[in-house]
């Protein structure tokens, strides 16, 4: 059941959307793609499921391509969020999982378990259009998981939800995963899939430029960073050597290293110097890694 993309490119016209694009996406994980906005995960997501035609490459789930057939197998939420706004939540969940195979009676019982989980179980009878935007979208996140699928594709699943409501759609991901299904998921936010994938990809103008195992990828980049809060100047230790990058914070500063070693000699630099509050070796983010790679900021 693993999904592979093989040197997959689309253009429009002249315009390279997504370029020569290889990827295995393992089973029962949770991978995520990463990319600015107009990186091309929403044309690799609508590739994946056919809705758009490839110039070139292969992608193949379970070694064949995803079709109609498979529907009752695969749950989208796509960008461009559509539920009908005139219809109610039940009618609409109900008949959208029928469409997918599922029997009315199961799809209830589904429906139910979900608004109940999603903490909005008086919505089931009210019309779409008389929900506010982010409750429209956990509704529409429970179109795309109703029916069970084993492949989720979910594109930008937190965007436009508060604090709260991207802590309990991010459990239910995790759920799901945990019962078995593949998930992938798009995010322009590093730190949704820094907490959430083991496996990712970040696109950069339709090209990979960091792609593995999360883990694998921190490990191999090498550089770490030392985070000091002090109650004195700490800005001498940007000369020391083997520090690449000096930050400074509030109450101290953020530092980059070529490797852990050199946090032992900044531990040195700082003894005796007054009080310290805090010293920390932390790995690189996926931030630092990709300006390392482009150059450039992320965001
Ligand atoms: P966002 O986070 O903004 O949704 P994205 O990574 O999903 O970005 P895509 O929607 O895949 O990006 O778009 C990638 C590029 O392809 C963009 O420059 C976009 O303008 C272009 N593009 C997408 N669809 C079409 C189309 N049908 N015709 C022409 N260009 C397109």
């Amino acid at each position: 059941m693993t999904l592979r993309l093989h040197n997959v490119t689309k253009k429009f016209g002249s315009f390279t959307a997504v370029d020569h694009l290889s990827l295995e996406i393992p089973e029962k994980q949770i991978f995520g793609f990463l990319g600015a906005n107009g990186a091309g995960k929403t044309t690799t997501f609508r590739m994946i499921l056919g809705l758009l035609d490839q110039t070139e490459g292969s992608i193949s789930w379970n070694d064949g391509e995803i079709g109609y057939g498979q529907s009752h197998l695969i749950g989208y939420l796509p960008e461009e969020r559509g539920l009908y706004p005139k219809l109610k939540v039940q009618d609409q969940l109900v008949y959208l999982a029928k469409l997918r195979g599922m029997p009315k009676s199961e799809s209830i019982k589904e429906l139910d378990y979900w608004l109940e989980r999603f903490k909005v179980p008086d919505y089931k009878h009210k019309k779409v259009e008389e929900l506010s935007k982010g409750n429209q979208q956990k509704i529409q996140f429970i179109s795309a998981v109703l029916h069970k699928p084993k492949l989720l594709i979910l594109d930008e699943p937190f965007s436009g939800l508060d604090p709260v409501n991207v802590e309990m759609l991010k459990e239910a991901v995790v759920d799901l995963k945990e019962s078995g299904t593949s998930i992938v998921f798009s995010s322009h936010r590093m730190e949704h899939v820094e907490e959430l994938c083991e496996h990712l990809c970040i696109l950069h103008h339709g090209t990979p430029v960091v792609h593995g195992r999360l883990k694998e990828i921190k490990r191999s980049f090498g550089k770490k960073n030392v985070r000091v809060h002090a109650e004195f100047d700490t800005r001498f230790l940007e000369s020391v050597s083997g520090v690449t990058k000096y930050k400074a914070l509030s109450d101290g500063c953020e530092l980059q290293i070529i490797n852990e070693e050199v946090s032992q000699d900044i531990f040195q630099e700082i003894s005796g110097k007054g009080f310290v509050r805090t010293f920390n070796l932390e790995e690189p983010t996926l931030n630092d890694i990709f300006i390392e790679k482009v150059g450039a900021s992320y965001e």
